[in-house]
């Protein structure tokens, strides 16, 4: 019989199910805010005119496609380093940080996760209640116990910070703690800046290893304003692990440009810290590929390119914000009663809107508005011309 005959079935990813039902769907009047992406107000994923440059540019010298080092592009790293730690870090110039391109994010999730099974195959994982769904998988493919630590409330559409805060004093030394850097996902509920700080200051008393994924900078308040929990750990002295990914800040989803930053306590450190993340990545995947990574590198260096994906930046930050104002602002015109305020407050591309899993369903069913079971939309998929309807939709649901 076949090698795969007692194979079962996986189950099926949510949010990619939910895609394909609504591919499915034939009504006209169809808006799948259950995605993960950034459209523009026409709907479409945009190609970033800095992008579009550096790409034209890169094409009209043909470069070979040699293989790039294991750790990447050194220009790109560097480049990932100043974003996320600041030009002026001392830590970078102490060489305390060493980068490697990887993957996306969820390729620089996975080889963290990789190194440090090596390094603290006891320790245990602890990421936030909700989180991003392949937070969970990855780390225990990674051979780790996975639990969760509190962060929703759904009372105060906010964060637990007293609850957080306190399961985080509790933890034993080397606990493994992954916190999103900004911009929640599925949430959208962020720390203030002290409250980061008191994050901080948990995690040097206790001894705990922070771990910080960095998917959307840029896309709450600005570039640096967004790196603040980097910036707070950076300032502590304590080691720690950040993920980071150009996927939405480039609109560079299909090239899988990130990179893994491990902060050391040393640049002798940091030598025998990078020989080990490279041979994680060496036995994965060998090498990152060429493109996205020149690409990103490019823009962020030329300064005329540079200004121009920061004010494309600019554009998407400050289009998911009308539309957060546009949704609270046209619900109540439309005589909802709950208030849908904190909806502004919320950051980055999601909201938990409180819906439930049954209005959930209704707004499938009847009107073709599809969101995630759990009530998370994503405000960058409503635009100008459909932003009525679904407004329409939550407001008969909720009558
Ligand atoms: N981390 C979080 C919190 C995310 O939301 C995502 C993407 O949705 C990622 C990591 C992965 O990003 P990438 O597509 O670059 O792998």
């Amino acid at each position: 019989s076949s090698i795969f005959a007692s194979v079962e079935m996986a189950p099926r990813d949510p949010i990619l199910g939910l895609t394909e039902a609504f591919n499915a769907d034939t009504r006209a009047t169809k808006v799948n805010l259950g995605v993960g992406v950034y459209y523009d107000d026409n709907g479409k994923i945009p190609l970033l005119a800095a992008v579009k440059a550096a790409e034209k540019a890169r094409l009209e010298t043909m470069p070979p496609r040699g293989y790039q080092p294991i750790e990447g592009l050194n220009a790109y790293n560097q480049a990932v380093q100043n974003l996320l730690f600041g030009a002026g870090s001392e830590l970078l110039a102490a060489g305390r940080v060493i980068t490697a391109e990887a993957l996306g994010g969820t390729g620089a999730l996975k080889i963290g996760a990789d190194f440090l099974k090596r390094i603290s195959p006891n320790a245990k994982v602890y990421i936030s209640d909700p989180s991003w769904e392949n937070h969970r998988a990855l780390f225990e493919s990674a051979g780790f116990v996975v639990e969760n630590y509190p962060y929703y409330d759904a009372a105060t559409r906010g964060v637990n910070f007293a609850g957080m805060k306190s399961f985080l004093e509790g933890l034993a030394a080397g606990s493994i703690i992954i916190l999103h850097a900004c911009c929640h996902n599925p949430t959208g509920a962020d720390l203030s800046d002290a409250q980061w700080q008191e994050v901080v200051d948990v995690c040097k008393a206790k001894g705990l290893v922070p771990f910080l994924d960095m998917a959307y900078q840029g896309f709450a308040d600005g570039i640096d304003a967004d790196a603040v929990a980097v910036r707070a750990f950076s300032a502590s002295g304590l080691q720690f692990f950040v993920s980071s990914s150009f996927s939405k800040s480039f609109s560079l989803y299909g090239e899988r440009v990130g990179a893994l930053s491990v902060v050391t306590a040393s640049k002798e450190e940091s030598a025998r810290v990078l020989s080990q993340v490279k041979r994680v990545i060496r036995t994965n995947y060998s090498n990152p590929p060429t493109h996205g990574g020149a690409v990103v590198a490019a823009v962020l260096s030329t300064p005329e390119l540079r200004q121009m994906w920061e004010d494309e930046l600019a554009g998407m930050r400050d289009r998911i914000r009308a539309m957060r104002v546009a949704l609270v602002d046209k619900l109540k015109a439309k005589g909802v009663a709950q208030d849908f305020s904190f909806v502004v407050k919320q950051r980055g591309m999601f909201s938990y809107t409180g819906l439930t899993s049954a209005q959930v369903d209704v707004l499938r069913n009847e009107f073709g508005i599809y969101a995630v079971g759990t009530g998370r939309i994503c405000l960058a998929a409503l635009n100008s011309k459909n932003i009525d309807a679904v407004v329409d939709a939550i407001a008969a649901v909720l009558k």
